[in-house]
């Protein structure tokens, strides 16, 4: 687990919590000392696109930590009571202004190490006017031959960039998952 025992206080009483097993589980859980309440840690979701204008993606340069300065697909966290396909076309809007048409989805990757689930859609640029948030230093169309391979943020974005122009030379994009060390 990437962040072992990371809760310390109950989120219902704020009462200390303490890890342990509980009786019929079989993994240490953050259990409170007062209340007894069993607090599950569970892997996040993050949604982003592969926003496409012909034979260009756009990328969005990071205007945050981590990896400040490196470029990235817009990409972030799911956010509760919106669905995989809300949450991508939001963080698209946010980080990058540009205008979409959701595609099929594209990528599921498993990032085990740092409990996180990572979905990408194909999607298709409406128009190149683009207007990114305070997330983003800049948002630009790289062709394959132009992209930034060395200055990706995460290594989702890598695999993600990598299968789609695969895929685009082939002619037919298909569904691709892969687990990510
Ligand atoms: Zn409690």
């Amino acid at each position: 687990m990437l962040i072992p025992r990371s809760i310390k206080h109950c989120r219902t009483c704020g009462g200390a919590v303490r890890y342990e097993i509980p009786p019929d589980d079989n993994r240490d859980r953050a259990v409170c000392t007062l209340c007894h309440l069993v607090h599950y840690e569970n892997p996040l979701n993050v949604v982003g696109t592969v926003p496409a204008w012909g034979d260009q993606v756009l990328l969005c340069r990071r205007n945050i930590e981590p990896r400040y300065g490196l470029w990235t697909l817009p990409a972030g966290f799911m956010e509760l009571g919106e669905s995989t396909a809300d949450g991508a076309i939001r963080e698209t809007v946010e980080e990058a202004g540009a205008h979409i048409e959701l595609e099929g989805l594209f990528t599921v990757l498993n990032v085990v190490r740092v409990g996180q689930l990572h979905l990408y859609y194909r999607a298709r640029l409406l128009d190149t006017e683009f207007a990114p948030g305070p997330e983003t230093i800049e948002a630009g169309l790289f062709r394959e031959a132009e992209i930034p391979w060395s200055d990706l943020a995460f290594r989702t974005v890598r695999a993600t960039l990598e299968r789609y122009f695969e895929d685009r030379r082939k002619g037919s994009f298909g569904i691709h998952c892969a687990d990510i060390g």
